[in-house]
């Protein structure tokens, strides 16, 4: 669903990525590790080309992009609208309903009859356990609740791939497991899913693959039993002492 080749970017003087490479096959979940500042985040960013890449080859589900090649407009916006991302913060606007934060993309942007993306909200939010909020407004919810809301409507721009950038790292403690259920259960159901998480625990019952990214380049890879539990690299080792 994934292939990431010779991945680059660099911010000013900063080179961010030094040319990762990663597959990910569909309906499968990739976990990425490593510290703050590795790169995580802007390898997630150039999947759905937040963050432009200055060169690399990547194809999400049915686009590829050359980023060191000419590519235009429409060739991002195609790619873009391959995968969706889930934010740290949800990023829902304050002051519009749950239901007009999730149907916003469907109707204005892809122009969907808005009965239908009315129906595929609702059935969404029953599927994470929030029927009923449909018409509150974000503050009126837990901040677990409006992460799941975050998710529906990532949902609910039907992409082939979701990405999630530390989904649970801005919430209290207790909320992090409905959350992680969530990403669970959608993991169940054959999505195809990158998360960027430190979620160890998750990451050993879930992930089909974990990345640890230090530095910009792809340390280790392999499956969570190989990686968390087997690490082959000092590096990774380091990492998961502090972590764990
Ligand atoms: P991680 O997700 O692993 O914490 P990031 O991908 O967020 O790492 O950041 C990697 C590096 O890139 C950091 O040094 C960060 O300061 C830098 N960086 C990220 N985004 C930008 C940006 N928009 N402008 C300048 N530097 C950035």
């Amino acid at each position: 669903m994934i292939d990431v080749d010779g991945l680059r970017k660099s911010f000013g003087d900063n080179e961010v990525l030094k040319g990762i490479d990663f597959s990910v096959p569909a309906g499968s979940v990739t976990v990425i590790l490593g510290p703050s500042g590795s790169g995580k985040t802007t390898i997630l960013r150039s999947l759905n080309a937040l963050d432009r890449p200055d060169s690399g080859i990547v194809r999400v589900a049915d686009v590829t992009i050359d980023f060191g090649g000419p590519y235009g407009k429409a060739d991002i916006a195609r790619y873009r609208r391959q995968s969706a991302m889930v934010f740290q913060n949800h990023n829902l606007f304050p002051h519009k309903t749950v239901l007009e934060n999730i149907i916003e993309g469907p109707v204005i942007v892809q122009k969907r009859p808005r009965a239908d993306a009315v129906a595929e909200a609702e059935r969404l939010l029953a599927d994470v356990g929030l029927t009923g909020k449909r018409d509150d407004h974000p503050d009126q919810l837990s901040g677990g609740q409006q992460q799941r809301v975050g998710i529906v409507r990532a949902l609910a721009l039907q992409p082939k791939v979701m990405l999630f950038d530390e989904p649970t790292s801005a919430l209290d403690p207790e909320l992090v497991g409905d959350v992680l259920k969530v990403l669970k259960d959608l993991a169940a159901q054959g999505w195809t899913m990158v998360v960027v998480t430190h979620e160890i625990r998750f990451a050993r019952q879930v992930a089909d693959q974990v990345i640890f990214v230090d530095d910009g380049v792809v340390c280790e890879r392999g499956t969570a039993a190989q990686v968390i539990d087997e690490p082959a690299e000092d590096r990774t080792r380091q990492f998961l002492r502090r972590l764990l």
